[in-house]
């Protein structure tokens, strides 16, 4: 599977320059790579690389993924597409406690989703973290052998305090000199469950004083007697991911390992850490050891997150949202998540588009809503058919339908193009009948000023139809209207000579009542009130939107009975809609907004 080359060639940013830069320089030409990921030695009796870089997308499988990961899949597998390279669809499953298959096979799909594939030169690039648990435990075992790691037994909180402070340094621990030969041994009770959770870990040493508190003797591993989705109780002792994500990288031949500004200050543990692997070593006996990782080692960048305004962009977060109900599981249509934003109406075409748009760059910023959906606009506005719905239905009467057309049963046909600009998709055919629906606010009994729709004296073209002119209205016992009186002016039917020698200032949209289809409609909303719902550790359950949700009933045109689900129309002058991916079939339909035809977000 490859990923879509984009429409035009992609906008240069930091990344693109440095990969230039290194490919120019011949940094990575004389790579060699076995076709799995493997240590220096099964790497060695690889071929030469056929990929020019190596990225890799490296989700935790505990949540589903969002608009910030979709940034982070179009930038790797983004470059490795247009660089000839190849992005390794990996699985940071290092931590056992909250992951699970469920997330997996969704992570995958939405990957794929997106347009993206892992399959490059006969061979999947699907990988998981766990599979190199063995190496991570064994690069472990020799960091201690090699003096650069000591099993700790102090408590958590002792721990703490000796860390120091940004302007004080850290203090030793007390273990920090025991015997390379007394860590391995304890290292290995660890692993064989002899010991309680917390009471020992294994440190890097490293330096206690460092400016850099990541490099003050970060711990490495730690007991967790937890079962893990793919090595089920093989493990008492689960590697932190600031020392597997390194390995990780390393193993699989990385040249571009790109994540979020977060982790810049880890960039010097993180080099440090694969530069000990790879060195070799010669130890008290002579003994030459080390020269584990292949090189030339992976490099880390960093590019600033998405930060998206009215949106929250942390998989615990949205689960919380799932959890307690708020919403109605990750694929509602109001949730970030991309099954959210697919459920909504969004296609793989404007999110790539948006990631374009929106770049990568250092500085972390907030991205406007609006953003995302003038691509989805730009993209849906191309391809979408178009329709007529009535989504606040008020009945009008053509009291003189009978006068011009011989009875009142009389059913005129009309017809609009699918698509304005793609006159080779056809027409879409309905009728004008006697009762029409039209939106109640397309009419005034007292007009507003320059309102130029219906009110009682104005004439109006039915869109695709004729002019009619309004007569006055009806009301029911509450005072509320219940239906417009308007006549229809014989020889102005659109598309016919001479129908437009009246003009008239309103267009609007309507729908026959004898063809009008019933649909439920989703409106949604905001699912937030305030641009920045979490941010600052904000409680962003104070600024829900009570409204994020409207159900309603609307009319649509015939020509929307055969909508598929997933199919996504403009209903014209409304914005654009999508059939319901789960809810909505030939015996109920189902349409959500997915966007306005205009911005209303910045009001
Ligand atoms: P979350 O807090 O939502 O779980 P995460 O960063 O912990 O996010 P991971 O599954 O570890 O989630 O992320 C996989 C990749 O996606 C990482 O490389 C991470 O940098 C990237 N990523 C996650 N969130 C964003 C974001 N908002 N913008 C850009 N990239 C992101
Ligand atoms: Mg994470």
């Amino acid at each position: 599977m490859s990923a879509p080359a984009p429409a035009s060639a992609p906008a240069s940013n930091f990344l693109r320059s440095i990969i230039d830069a290194d490919l120019r320089g011949g940094l990575y030409k004389n790579r060699s790579w076995s076709g799995s990921p493997g240590d220096a030695r099964a790497q060695a009796q690889g071929s030469p690389d056929p990929a020019a870089i190596r990225t890799r997308f490296p989700p935790e499988p505990n949540g589903y993924l969002h608009i910030g990961h979709a940034k982070s899949i179009c930038l790797n597998f983004g470059l490795a597409r247009d660089y000839g390279g190849v992005c390794h669809m990996r699985f940071d499953d290092t931590n056992p406690e909250k992951e699970e298959q469920e997330y997996v096979d969704s992570i995958l799909d939405a990957v794929k989703w997106l347009g993206f594939g892992w399959d490059a030169h006969q061979r999947s690039h699907l990988f998981y973290a766990s599979d190199y648990f063995d190496f991570m435990f064994e690069a472990a075992q020799y960091l201690i052998s090699a003096g650069h790691a000591y099993v700790d037994g102090q408590a958590a909180d002792e721990m703490r305090i000796n860390r120091g402070t940004l302007t004080e340094p850290g203090k030793n621990s007390p273990w920090r000199d025991r015997p390379a030969e007394e860590s391995r041994v304890l290292f290995d009770e660890m692993r064989d469950g002899k010991h309680v959770e917390g009471s020992l870990v294994l440190r890097a040493k490293i330096d206690m004083a460092a400016p850099n508190i990541n490099l003050r003797d970060p711990a490495i591993y730690r007991i967790r007697k937890a079962t893990h989705h793919r090595t089920g109780d093989k493990w008492s002792v689960y590697p932190m991911y600031t020392y597997a994500h390194p390995i990780e990288d390393a193993l699989e031949c990385i040249t571009h390992s790109i994540c979020t500004l977060e982790f810049e200050d880890q960039r010097p543990f993180y080099d440090w850490l694969l530069e000990r692997l790879a060195e070799a070593t010669t130890l008290a006996d002579g003994r030459v050891v080390g020269g584990l990782l292949a090189k030339p080692l992976p490099h880390q960048y960093e590019f600033a997150r998405l930060n998206l305004t009215y949106v929250m962009t942390s998989k615990r977060k949205l689960k919380q949202l799932v959890d307690e109900g708020i919403v109605n599981g990750w694929d509602d249509p109001r949730m970030p998540t991309i099954v959210g934003l697919r459920r909504r109406g969004y296609t793989p075409e404007s999110i790539q588009l948006f990631c374009e748009r929106i770049g990568v760059s250092k500085a972390d910023s907030w991205i406007d809503y609006a953003t995302l959906e003038i691509a989805l606009r730009d993209d849906l506005d191309a391809k979408a058919a178009r329709a007529m719905a009535v989504i606040d239905p008020l009945k009008l009467k053509l009291t003189n339908w009978a006068d011009v057309f011989g009875a009142e049963s009389h059913l005129e046909p009309c017809s609009a193009p699918v698509h304005p600009h793609h006159p080779e998709r056809g027409q879409r055919r309905f009728n004008l009948a006697n009762e029409v629906w039209v939106e109640r606010d397309d009419f005034m009994e007292l007009p507003a000023k320059g309102y130029h729709r219906l009110y009682p004296g104005n004439k109006v073209r039915l869109k695709y139809g004729y002019v009619i002119e309004c007569t006055g209205c009806e009301k029911g016992d509450d005072g509320r209207v219940s239906a417009v009186l308007a006549r229809l002016i014989p020889d102005t039917k659109s598309g016919t000579p001479g129908a437009d020698s009246l003009k008239v200032k309103g267009v609007i949209t309507w729908v026959a009542l004898v063809d009008a289809l019933s649909a439920e409609i989703h409106l949604y909303d905001r699912l937030f009130t305030d641009a920045h719902p979490d941010a600052g550790g904000k409680d962003f359950k104070a600024s829900l939107n009570p409204d994020s949700l409207r159900v309603i009933r609307a009319f649509l045109e015939p020509s929307l009975a055969h909508a598929h689900a997933d199919e996504k129309f403009q209903f014209e002058r409304h914005g654009y809609f999508v059939a319901d991916r789960i809810d909505h079939g030939p015996n109920k339909l189902v349409f959500n907004k997915a966007t306005g035809l205009r911005d209303t977000w910045s009001k």
